[in-house]
């Protein structure tokens, strides 16, 4: 791994990236941390550019033969307000007291980018040969409860399993959960784990309790697979409809159009439908992800292919602009004579202008 063109004794590659090449995989961003001050450490670098400089977090960005690297200084972190941002303590600390910050052993390894060495100070190595996910201290959710979303991330992204204990502190924290946390970190890990698109993350979601962080609401695992459905219609936002099922989703920080996803899924959520009518207008113009979280609920997934697959599809070649130019004033009969047209469009979509013309006349009896 030579991913920084930067060597010092000082200067480490940590945490994710030092993971990712072990396992083989790509990384997504790098991280390196120098052992002091990384701002000061920056001026002493020939040829690259400061571009900006975060003193209260230590860290600084550079360019550097046209790349631009990120340096955290080394910093140790306390919790005074449990699952908020933690406080930096003390910028510059040593590697260890900055590795011990950190959330499980596979994330705490630190790799020297002069000699290529790796500092293990917590049994990471070990942890990524065993496939296991352990945190380094037992109060680690208590002081920051996103880390149980994290740690289901990493289990399902490596196929990684939580060691005894660490089970057992995330059942305890789960038991007596201090609801006064950051919501929006909460989200965010969310977010990554649950666009992994994975069934087997939303099944352990639920039968561990993990849904618990931020509803009380109990849920029942739908029979048929999320995963392919999502694969299938290939919707922009798939979190959303797998955290979205649960009621008191709303807790979370969602955007404008999250929250009209989950609002329109509620709305439509109950409904049965007696006709391919009811059907196009329950759906036309909700969200896609709305329409496939109507799937899950009591196995509808025929009704969603019915409207996405072919409904949906069907389009009227008549305007209104006809309608008028046939002598009939605009009124809300329009609207009733388009449906009647789109009705018989299901029922045979060859239907031609001409022919749909023809059908105007029949609706409005001028024939
Ligand atoms: P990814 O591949 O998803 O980016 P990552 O491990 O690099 O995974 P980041 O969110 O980029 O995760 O964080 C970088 C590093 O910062 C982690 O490897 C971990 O050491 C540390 N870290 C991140 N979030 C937390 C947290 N909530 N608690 C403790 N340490 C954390
Ligand atoms: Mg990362």
């Amino acid at each position: 791994m030579n991913i920084v063109n930067l060597h010092d004794k000082n200067l480490y590659y940590i945490g994710g990236v030092v993971r990712d090449e072990l396992l083989g995989k790509e990384s997504f961003d790098i991280d390196v941390t120098y052992v002091g001050n990384a701002s000061d450490y920056a001026k002493t670098i020939e040829n690259a550019e400061i571009i900006q400089v975060n003193d209260a977090f230590g860290t600084v960005r550079i360019l550097l033969e046209g790349q631009e690297v990120d340096i955290a200084s080394t910093r140790s972190e306390t919790y005074p307000q449990k699952g908020h941002l933690p406080v930096v303590e003390n910028i510059g600390c040593s590697l260890k007291d900055d590795v011990l910050r950190r959330d499980f052993t596979i994330n705490a390894l630190a790799k020297s980018t002069l000699t290529g060495e790796i500092t293990d100070y917590v049994g990471g190595l070990q942890d990524i040969k065993n496939k296991v996910l352990r945190v380094l201290h037992d109060e680690s959710f208590i002081d920051d409860p996103t880390r149980i979303v994290r740690g289901l991330k990493f289990a399902v992204r490596f196929g990684f399993d939580y060691d005894e204990h660490t089970k057992k502190l995330q059942q305890d924290y789960l038991r007596n959960i201090n609801y006064d946390m950051s919501y929006k970190r909460l989200k965010k890990e969310l977010e990554e784990t649950f666009n992994l698109n994975s069934d087997k993350a939303f099944e352990t979601f639920i039968n561990n309790g993990i849904y618990k962080l931020f509803t009380q609401h109990n849920f029942v695992l739908p029979k048929i697979k999320i995963s392919e459905i999502i694969d299938e219609y290939k919707p922009s936002c798939v979190w959303i409809i797998y955290v979205g099922l649960l009621s008191g989703v709303e807790v979370l920080p969602l955007t404008k159009r999250e929250k009209k996803i989950v609002s329109d899924y509620r709305m439509i959520k109950d409904k049965t439908f007696m006709s391919d009518m009811e059907i196009y207008h329950a759906f036309c113009g909700l969200n896609l992800e709305s329409i496939l979280m109507y799937a899950f609920v009591n196995d509808k997934v025929q009704v969603i292919k019915r409207y996405l697959d072919y409904l949906s599809k069907i389009r009227l070649s008549v305007t209104g602009q006809d309608i008028f130019s046939l002598g009939i004033e605009p009124s809300e009969k329009y609207q009733e004579c388009f449906d009647f047209i789109l009705c018989e469009k299901f029922k045979n979509p060859a239907l031609d202008k001409m022919q749909e013309i023809e059908l105007v006349k029949k609706f409005f009896e001028i024939i």
